[in-house]
């Protein structure tokens, strides 16, 4: 992006989505985003509702890089993937299972109102339909107290978990936490920027942490990030459509290390796509490959175009002018 008028350019190729979600994420039903394409191909823009300008804009270099540079190279060319278990019961959590090629499991636990019998039976469940071979890791979304997440994780260790993610809100708990229990934790909602891993870092807060394109400004951007902090990193999506989740298998795909399934089969998510060829787990996988968007799959969804250039343009104005101009060069 060399100057405004550029900007404007890719900004008038700029196309709205509202796709509905099969599954209520983050209080939303629908997923509403923006896609604008460049000599590279298409990007995402796709913040949350609540995201202002300053926050979105690292979403629009997101998109920006995706339209406008080649990913970089690729090292390897397949991603295992984990399959989600929401807050569900027992036989429910075995059917989620059962059904997807996954072999690695992501049990969601700590949900408000919910018994913590009700969570071990729920890991159990996986436990059981996946076999002593397979990977378990609980999410609990920040929802545990110090003390319920070192009580749950003992009970839960009974069934031999790869990681914990954000067992407790902050990263003091988080460090508190870490002294008491043997399980690795993992830090997701503690990052929302590229500081954040070297925050969380700091605060020996976790020895795993989650990184997304979007919102840490694009894939050499969370390069950058996962370098600079140095933990091994579980790269996940901020459930995109496949334009977006390109971006996260072409940051997977570029890690010099993937020592974990990655959260990126979120497209079971969504009731649609903007592609004629999702990029759907298969086999507990994704393909590192970059569909094109279809016409047709994009006019089902299609939703005004005002609204989000004029979300696009007040973030332009938060654009960090020298980042990835190195790329660019
Ligand atoms: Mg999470």
């Amino acid at each position: 992006m060399s100057d405004v008028c550029d900007l404007r350019d890719l900004l008038g190729t700029l196309r709205a989505f509202a796709i509905p979600m099969r599954t209520k994420f983050r209080g939303i039903t629908v997923r509403e985003g923006a896609l604008i394409e460049g000599p590279a191909g298409w990007g995402e823009f796709s913040p949350f509702p609540e995201y202002g300008p300053r926050e979105s804009a690292r979403w629009l270099a997101s998109a920006i890089e995706s339209a406008t540079v080649p990913w970089p190279e690729p090292v390897r060319d397949r991603i295992p993937v984990n399959v989600t278990v929401p807050a569900v019961g027992p036989e429910r959590a075995r059917q989620i299972v059962a059904g997807s090629g996954c072999r690695t499991a992501k049990v969601k636990v700590a949900e408000k109102g919910r018994a913590e019998s009700e969570d071990a039976e729920r890991v159990a469940a996986v436990r059981d339909a996946l076999g002593p071979g397979g990977r378990i890791r609980v999410d609990a979304n920040g929802g545990w107290s110090v003390a319920a997440a070192a009580r749950m994780l003992r009970r839960l260790g009974a069934y031999s978990l790869e990681y914990a993610e954000q067992p407790c809100a902050t990263l003091e708990e988080l460090a508190e936490l870490r002294r008491l229990v043997d399980i690795p934790v993992a830090a997701d909602e503690s990052i929302r920027k590229a500081e954040d891993p070297l925050r969380v870092r700091a605060a020996g807060a976790a020895d795993i942490v989650m990184v997304k394109a979007q919102p840490l400004g694009g894939v050499r951007a969370a390069l950058r990030v996962a370098d600079a902090c140095g933990l091994p990193v579980v790269v996940s999506s901020a459930v995109d459509t496949s334009v977006g989740l390109a971006a996260g298998l072409a940051l997977a795909a570029a890690l010099p290390e993937l020592p974990y399934a990655c959260g990126l089969a979120t497209m079971s998510l969504l009731a649609g796509d903007v592609t004629a060829a999702p990029l759907a787990e298969s086999g507990g996988e994704l393909p590192v490959r970059r569909p094109a968007v279809d016409p047709a799959e994009l006019a089902r969804w299609e939703a005004d175009p005002e609204p989000w250039r004029r979300r696009a343009l007040a973030a332009a104005a938060y654009l960090d002018p020298g980042a990835g101009a190195e790329d660019r060069a």
